[in-house]
């Protein structure tokens, strides 16, 4: 089996990418030790390749896989964006700013976009990937699922809320999934089953 680090502190996002990855020979596991990497860049793929660099320090493993993700508003211009994370200080109250900021706005298209990053022990790029879920911001919370924004998150193909969705369906049409099996189906072309 294929075991790849993933750079992240966040549990939550090691199980839902290996129920993602769970047909291939693939594991996911968390960087030893702490991780706390310096995001500094002001785009999604720059920002996942400073957690990648970040984690390939630890070389735990051959392969390291990093992403950054977030929710970007069409009136916000974009906001909260590679902020996501940092744009209050729980979930809620992330969520109860953005009802606010679009308190009167009429226009509530927004996506979801994930950014990945994979490098090698030497902090090499060997891939780089980043997809979309578009849909639209609700005027209130809707379903129990998912995590962060997925409360106020309506999927416009699935024509529901992404909190709605079962962990199976987010796992085929949220940006993570998408980005993921991009990277997944490049793995399977590069490496051999069983190599670490
Ligand atoms: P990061 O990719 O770990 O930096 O996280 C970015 C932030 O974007 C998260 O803390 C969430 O607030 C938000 N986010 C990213 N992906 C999702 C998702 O699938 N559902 C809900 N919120 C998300």
């Amino acid at each position: 089996m294929l075991k790849i680090t993933l750079a992240t502190g966040n549990p939550h996002k090691v199980e839902e990418i290996n129920l993602i990855a769970k047909n291939y020979n693939i594991e996911f596991v968390l960087p030893n030790g702490e991780f706390n990497p310096i995001e500094d860049s002001d785009n999604f793929l720059g920002n996942a390749y400073c957690k990648a660099k970040c984690a390939s320090k630890s070389q735990t493993t051959q392969l390291y896989l990093a992403d950054d993700s977030g929710l970007c508003v069409e009136a916000l211009d974009g906001a909260p964006g590679i902020h996501s994370a940092r744009y209050a200080p729980t979930a809620k109250e992330r969520i109860n700013r953005l009802l606010e900021a679009l308190k009167n706005e009429e226009n509530r298209r927004a996506y979801f976009t994930c950014a990945m990053v994979v490098v090698d022990k030497n902090g090499k790029i060997l891939f780089e990937v980043q997809q979309y879920c578009h849909g639209s911001i609700l005027k209130e919370e809707i379903g129990n699922g998912g995590f962060g924004y997925d409360p106020i998150f309506y999927v416009e193909e699935e024509k529901m809320g992404m909190a709605q969705l079962t962990p199976e369906k987010k796992g085929e049409v949220s940006h993570r999934a998408r980005a993921l099996s991009k990277v997944l189906e490049w793995l399977k072309n590069e490496y051999s089953e069983g190599e670490n």
